[in-house]
């Protein structure tokens, strides 16, 4: 399907010469063992996701026992990246930020756009959400620190003020209401500085409901 759509947007897959990555589990790595062999592209991983990348999610913090849940084809990393690191190709320079929380080595993708002359800050975000029976704050935890992971991942979220946001599921930014305003509103149909704040402020409170609801904090009563 991927293949397909790639060509269908006008694209030749075999022309691919870099993958990346938001984090791995298999509705985001699941093909790239595939493309890898299909295009010879190189693939480049954050430093703690390059191990659940390589064995195929078997280390994986959470699904690791069940590792079928979220397994996939194991996909040899090409290029360790650390946090600030910056993957470039062409005119196209993306800065990879480790934002742990979902995975250890979960990352957002930073970089600027540049569209009939004026440059918009684009932000790619991962790794701030939780799945249903993560244990983020009440002991045992799924790993030692993932609460301030989190913490910490939605405090760089919050610094960023970008003018487009893009995630790694298509409904978190509307990725279809904007393609289809975009016909008549171009590049501006794209810039959604609000909707990134409300996403982060979401992110935020849904985890720190969590952390109340793992810890039984009493909730004040509804008026
Ligand atoms: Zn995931």
């Amino acid at each position: 399907m991927i293949v397909e759509s790639i060509r269908k947007l006008g694209f030749r897959p075999e022309d691919i010469k870099i993958i990346i990555n938001g984090h791995a589990h298999s509705d985001h790595a699941g093909a790239f063992a595939f493309f890898k062999e299909l295009t010879g592209a190189s693939l480049a991983v954050m430093e703690s996701d390059v191990a659940p990348m390589e064995d195929g999610g078997k280390s994986d913090f959470h699904y690791g026992a069940d590792w079928k849940i979220m397994g996939f084809p194991p996909a040899k990393v090409d290029r360790v990246l650390r946090s600030g690191d910056i993957v470039r190709l062409g005119d196209v320079v993306l800065e990879a930020w480790n934002t742990p929380g979902h995975t250890r080595g979960s990352t957002t993708w930073v970089s600027t756009l540049v569209d009939s002359g004026k440059a918009y800050k684009v932000v790619f975000l991962d790794g701030g959400g939780f799945n249903p029976g993560y244990r983020i704050a009440k002991p045992p935890t799924d790993y030692p620190g993932i609460g301030d992971d989190y913490r910490r991942t939605h405090h760089f979220w919050e610094m960023q003020k970008p003018d487009i946001w893009l995630g790694h599921h298509t409904e978190y930014f509307d990725l279809k209401g904007k393609r289809e305003r975009a016909k008549t509103e171009g590049v501006n149909a794209w810039v959604d500085p609000e909707g990134y704040r409300e996403f982060v402020a979401d992110k935020k409170r849904a985890f720190e409901d969590e952390v109340d609801e793992e810890l039984g904090v009493p909730k004040p009563a509804a008026k």
